[in-house]
């Protein structure tokens, strides 16, 4: 039980889950494009100690497109979505929560957004994709959690 300082690879869980989830992004990113998407899948990778902040960054690309810059009102941070800000002509916010940005998106923009993710190499953040990618990837793109999920079973072994 060391305290992880970034250095997850020893603690990487066997090597045939990590690579048949690989096997699947890559089949998956065949459809959508060339060659541009095989860095977005190392960055995935467990090995690789540094993309974690990168791929964050990344991942409120398609909030940082779709809504304005974040702005505080009655101490709430809030974005403008900006095509139905355009369509009714008045500003349409909703509260700075990546879901709730997504779900907004999914329910009322759907095809922009996917249309936009395949032109710009990006993984739809979308909840009803998200859900999906989640069971192939969790175990490669959040090392940490599994080493939570370690910590917190011993407790409740001895408890019980
Ligand atoms: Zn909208």
């Amino acid at each position: 039980m060391r305290p992880s300082k970034g250095k997850s690879s020893n603690v990487t869980p066997g090597p045939s889950a990590a690579s048949s989830s690989q096997v699947r992004l890559l089949a998956g990113s065949n459809e959508t494009g060339p060659d541009g998407l095989l860095k977005d899948i190392t960055v995935v990778d467990v090995d690789e100690p540094g993309p974690v902040k990168k791929s964050r960054a990344d991942r409120s690309q398609d909030i940082d497109t779709f809504f304005s810059p974040s702005f505080i009102k009655d101490g709430k941070k809030y974005r403008n979505c900006t095509p139905c800000t355009k369509l009714q002509k008045r500003p349409v916010s909703f509260v700075n929560e990546a879901t709730t940005l997504q779900w907004h998106q999914q329910a009322t923009h759907k095809a922009d957004y996917l249309k936009w993710a395949a032109a710009n190499n990006f993984p739809s953040m979308l909840p009803q994709d998200t859900k999906q990618q989640r069971d192939a990837v969790t175990a490669s793109k959040q090392p940490q959690t599994s080493l939570d999920s370690h910590l917190v079973s011993k407790p409740q072994l001895s408890i019980s």
